[in-house]
C-alpha cells in the first residue's frame, strides 16, 4: 500500500482529446463513411462478415422496420439473447431510431424478465428463440399467455400493458410473434424518416437501460445517454491503443457494458472489428477464433482469462496475432495479468475499473504505464472524469488511505429509470456517484480496488480485505483461482474462508495451503476455513457471488445464521 501523504485522494483526468458530442447513430454513419470496407462485425458461428457500410445499411433497414411497427424515439425496446449478430444490429438500429435499448440478461428467468419489462415499460422485445436450457419464447409465453392468440404487434396484456410487439430471432414462425428477418428487411416508406429523426436526436438523451448485475440486491435500471456510453467506448479503445482494422475478440456478454460499450462502441469509434467467438463464453471457441481471425485484441473478466489459459489444448493454438485488450469486471490478480502478457502475447493489455452506472470505465491502465503498474493497478483516472476516495464520514482521504470510490463527470448516469429514491442513495446533488467499492489512490495517481464495502471482513475488530489474501494465494503454483469471504464466528465475529479452485489434474490439502501462508502473511490473515471446489457461484458477467459462498459455509458449519447479501 502506498505511503500516506498530505495530498488528498482526489484525481482529475486529462481534458484532451475532447469529448465526442455526437449520437451513436451519427458515430455509425461516420464509421461507414470513413471505413466503408473495413470489417465491422465477424460472427463465424453465424457466417456473418459485414463491413461498416454493410452494418450501417442493415441497421438502417432494421431501424425503418421498427419505425413501421409504430415505435417512436424514446420508446423502450428490449433485447434478450446471448451474443449474436442480431444483438448488435438491434443496438445500432435502436440508436439510429432513438429507441432506448433495454439490455436483458440472457440468464434471466421468468420473474426477472417480467420485472425488467414492467419496470421500464418495454414496448417491443427482440428475443432469441432458445439457447441451451433457456427457452426464451416459452418463458415469454408463460409470462404473457395472451401471446399466441394476439395479432403480432398488437399484444394486450394486463400484466405488461406497455408491451405490444414481440420479435423472434430465427426459428419457425410462431403465432403472436414477428420474425426478426422480416423486420430487418426494412420498410421503404420509413427509410427517409431516419435522417430526419437522427437530426432531432440529442447526444444527452437516454439511449440505453442496463440492469445492474446484482451480485447482491434486486436489479436496478441504470439509464445511460449516447454521450455517456459512446465516449466511454471511445476512451477505453484509446487507452488500449485499438486501431483501425484491428479485430477484437469479444467473449464477454453483449447485454453487459463490457460487451456493448467497451467492445462495440470502442470498435465503432476506432474502426476495429467486433468478433464474437460464441453465443456465451467458451474458452475453446475463444482460442480457435483468435487463431482463425488473427485477432489483435481480446477482452475478458479474470475468470475467462483463467479458463482460456487453462484450456487443455492451449499450446496448440497460434495466438501470435494478439497485442492488446482488457481485463476488467472483478479484481485482476497480478499473476494472471503476467500470464496474459507472456502466454497470450498481450503486451499492451490493460486493466479497467468501473461500474455500469458510470458507463462503465473510470480508471484504466494505459500503454505508457510501466509494466509493473499495468499488472498491479487499475491505472489512472480516465479523461474528463474525477475520482475521489472518501472515509465513512464523507471526507476525502489522504493519498494511500483506502475508502469508498466516488466518480463524477460525463460518464455518470442521469439515474435509475423511474427510481428517484434508489438514485438519490448513490448519486449526490454535486454529481458524485458512490460506487460501494473500497479503493486507494497512490501518490502518482494510480488506483487499486481493495474490495466491495460489503465484502470487507471484520475479524476481532480488525478490517481485513479479501483481495489481499486472494492475491497472495494466487501465487501458489497449484491455485487456478481463489475467493476469500468472511463467515460468522462466535469468537471473532467473523473468520476468513477461502474457496480454492486448483489447476486441472492438481491435488492439494488444507495443511499444504496453510504451510504456504505460514510466515508469509500475518497469522490472522491465514484463512481459518479452506475448501477445494470445482467452481464458484457466478453471474453471467463473470462476477463471483460471494454472498452465496458465505451462505453455503453458514449451512455447512451449522451456524444457523442467515447470511446477508
Ligand atoms: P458492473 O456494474 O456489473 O459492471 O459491476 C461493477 C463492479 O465490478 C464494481 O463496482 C467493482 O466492484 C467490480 N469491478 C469492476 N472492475 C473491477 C476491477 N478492475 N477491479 C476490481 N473490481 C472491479
Amino acid at each position: 500500500m502506498a505511503a500516506i501523504s498530505e495530498q488528498l485522494s482526489h484525481v482529475c483526468g486529462a481534458d484532451q482529446p475532447p469529448l465526442l458530442e455526437i449520437t451513436i447513430g451519427e458515430a455509425l454513419v461516420r464509421a461507414a463513411a470513413r471505413w466503408p470496407d473495413r470489417p465491422a462485425l465477424i460472427v463465424p458461428f453465424q457466417d456473418v462478415r459485414w463491413s461498416w457500410s454493410e452494418l450501417a445499411r442493415r441497421a438502417d433497414l432494421l431501424a425503418a422496420g421498427l419505425l413501421a411497427l409504430g415505435l417512436r424515439p424514446g420508446d423502450r425496446i428490449g433485447i434478450w439473447a446471448p451474443n449474436c449478430a442480431e444483438w448488435t444490429l438491434t443496438q445500432f438500429a435502436a440508436a439510429r431510431a432513438g429507441l432506448i435499448l433495454v439490455t436483458i440478461n440472457p440468464a434471466y428467468r421468468r420473474a426477472e424478465v417480467a420485472y425488467t419489462l414492467a419496470k421500464v415499460g418495454v414496448r417491443a422485445l427482440v428475443s432469441a428463440e432458445r439457447f441451451k436450457s433457456s427457452d426464451y419464447v416459452g418463458m415469454m409465453e408463460d409470462i404473457v399467455p395472451q401471446i399466441s392468440s394476439s395479432t403480432p404487434g398488437a399484444l394486450a396484456s394486463p400484466g405488461l400493458p406497455d408491451l405490444r410487439t414481440l420479435i423472434k430471432i430465427g426459428g419457425e414462425p410462431r403465432p403472436g410473434w414477428l420474425a426478426f428477418d422480416e423486420i430487418a428487411a426494412g420498410d421503404a416508406g420509413q427509410a427517409a424518416r431516419l435522417d430526419e429523426i437522427g437530426a432531432r436526436l440529442d447526444a444527452r438523451q437516454a439511449i440505453n437501460i442496463q440492469f445492474t448485475s446484482g451480485t447482491t440486491g434486486s436489479p436496478k435500471g441504470a439509464t445511460l445517454t449516447h454521450r455517456n456510453i459512446l465516449n466511454n467506448g471511445y476512451f477505453v479503445g484509446l487507452a488500449e491503443g485499438l486501431r483501425e482494422g484491428d479485430r477484437l475478440c469479444v467473449p464477454v456478454p453483449l447485454y453487459h457494458c463490457f460487451g456493448m460499450v467497451m467492445a462495440n462502441l470502442a470498435c465503432v469509434t476506432h474502426g476495429a472489428a467486433m468478433v464474437y467467438p460464441a453465443p456465451v463464453f467458451d474458452p475453446r471457441a475463444t482460442l480457435s477464433t483468435i487463431e482463425a481471425e488473427r485477432c489483435e485484441g481480446l477482452y475478458g473478466v479474470p475468470t475467462m482469462f483463467i479458463a482460456v489459459l487453462d484450456c487443455p489444448d492451449f499450446d496448440g493454438y497460434d495466438l501470435s496475432s494478439l497485442r492488446t485488450g482488457c481485463m476488467a469486471g472483478a479484481p485482476c490478480p497480478v499473476e494472471l495479468m503476467k500470464a496474459v502478457v507472456e502466454r497470450l502475447h498481450m503486451k499492451d493489455v490493460t486493466i479497467a475499473y468501473g461500474m455500469t452506472e458510470t458507463s462503465p470505465v473510470s480508471f484504466q491502465t494505459s500503454l505508457d504505464d510501466p509494466l509493473e503498474r499495468r499488472v498491479s493497478s487499475i491505472g489512472r483516472v480516465q479523461p474528463h472524469l474525477e475520482v475521489k476516495i472518501i472515509d465513512s464520514e464523507g471526507h476525502t482521504t489522504p493519498r494511500g488511505v483506502p475508502g469508498e470510490v466516488c466518480t463524477r463527470g460525463y460518464s455518470v448516469m442521469p439515474g435509475y429509470w423511474n427510481d428517484p429514491e434508489k438514485t438519490a442513495e448513490c448519486l449526490d446533488a454535486e454529481g458524485w456517484m458512490r460506487t460501494g467499492d473500497i479503493g486507494v489512490i497512490d501518490e502518482a495517481g494510480y488506483g487499486n480496488i481493495v474490495g466491495r464495502i460489503k465484502d470487507m471482513v471484520i475479524r476481532g475488530g480488525e478490517n481485513l480485505f479479501p483481495r489481499e489474501i486472494e492475491e497472495f494465494l494466487h501465487r501458489h503454483p497449484k491455485v487456478a483461482d481463489v475467493q476469500v469471504v468472511g463467515v460468522p464466528d462466535p469468537r471473532f465475529g467473523e473468520e476468513l474462508c477461502a474457496w480454492i479452485r486448483l489447476h486441472p489434474h492438481e491435488d492439494a490439502n488444507e495443511a499444504e495451503i496453510r504451510a504456504f501462508c505460514d510466515g508469509q502473511i500475518a497469522h490472522h490473515k491465514i484463512p481459518r476455513h479452506i475448501r477445494f471446489v470445482d467452481e464458484f457461484p457466478m453471474t453471467v458477467t463473470g462476477k463471483v457471488q460471494k454472498f452465496l459462498i458465505r451462505q453455503a459455509m453458514v449451512e455447512e458449519l451449522g451456524l444457523g445464521v442467515e447470511a446477508t447479501a
